[in-house]
C-alpha cells in the first residue's frame, strides 16, 4: 500500500513544470538561522527510507474547490511553515485534508497538513496553495500546516519532528536550501507558526526546528548540510 502511495507522491513530484511566471525579483532569502547542530551522530538513511518514516498519504482536493480553479503553475523554491492554531482534539492532519477536500477553508489551500502520526497531502506539488498571504509566498512555496490537535496523547513534539523530516525530503527533492525554509512570518509577519515562534517572530524554537532539518537532511545526504 505504501509503496502505492509513496508512486503517488513521486509521480506528483515528477510533474512539476517550468512554466512558471517569475517572482524572484519580489523574492528575498532571509538571512540564515543560527542555530547548533544536533549532536548525536546522523542515521544514514535513503529518501524513501525517510519517506516511509514520514508516512504520507495522499488526499489531492478536488479539481473542482475554489482554491484550485485559481491555481498556477508551482515551481517551488521556499518552503513555508504554518500551524493551525486549532486545538480541538478532532483537528487531526487528515481531518484537515477531509475539510480541505470538502472546500470548507473557501480560498484556503496548502500541501500538507501534519500531525504526530502521518503527513496528508492536499495539492499536486506542481500547483500553487493559498496559505503565505503574499503572492510572492503562495506562488514560489510548498506550504505545510502543522495541526495541533490535543486529543489523549497528543505530543507536539512528535508533530514538529515529522515535519522537521517531510521539509528535509522536499529540500533534497527540489534543491531548496535551508535558508529558504521559512515561517508563514516571513511573508507578512503573522504571528504563525506560533509554537516555533517566540513573542510572534523566529527566536530559539525556530532555531531548534532548524537544527531538526539540518540533522534530516544530512541522514539523507552524506552527512552534508545545505544551510
Ligand atoms: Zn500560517
Amino acid at each position: 500500500m505504501f509503496s502505492v502511495l509513496l508512486a503517488v507522491l513521486v509521480l506528483c513530484w515528477g510533474l512539476c513544470g517550468c512554466q512558471q511566471q517569475s517572482y524572484s525579483s519580489r523574492l528575498r532569502t532571509p538571512p540564515p538561522v543560527q542555530f547548533k547542530s544536533v549532536s548525536r551522530p546522523i542515521v544514514p538513511r535513503s529518501v524513501s527510507q525517510l519517506a516511509r518514516e514520514v508516512n504520507i498519504k495522499v488526499r489531492i482536493m478536488p479539481r473542482n474547490t475554489k482554491p484550485r480553479q485559481g491555481a498556477r503553475r508551482l515551481r517551488p523554491s521556499f518552503i513555508t511553515i504554518h500551524s493551525t492554531a486549532n486545538h480541538s482534539s478532532s483537528a487531526t492532519a487528515m481531518q484537515h485534508s477531509r475539510a480541505l477536500c470538502r472546500g470548507a477553508f473557501r480560498d484556503r489551500s496548502w500541501h500538507f497538513s501534519v500531525d504526530q502520526y502521518m503527513v496528508v497531502q492536499n495539492l499536486p506539488l506542481s500547483e500553487t496553495g493559498w496559505h503565505a498571504g503574499n503572492a510572492a509566498g503562495n506562488n514560489n512555496s510548498i506550504g505545510i500546516e502543522m495541526c495541533e490537535s490535543e486529543n489523549r496523547g497528543h505530543n507536539h513534539f512528535r508533530t514538529w519532528d515529522r515535519t522537521a523530516k517531510l521539509t528535509a525530503l522536499l529540500m533534497k527533492r527540489y534543491g531548496i536550501s535551508q535558508r529558504r525554509v521559512v515561517p508563514h512570518y516571513h511573508w507578512t509577519g503573522k504571528n504563525c507558526p506560533t509554537p516555533l515562534l517566540t513573542d510572534g517572530r523566529p527566536g530559539p524554537k525556530w532555531a531548534w526546528f532548524n537544527s531538526r532539518v539540518d540533522y534530516y537532511y544530512r541522514c539523507i545526504n552524506g552527512g552534508k548540510s545545505n544551510r
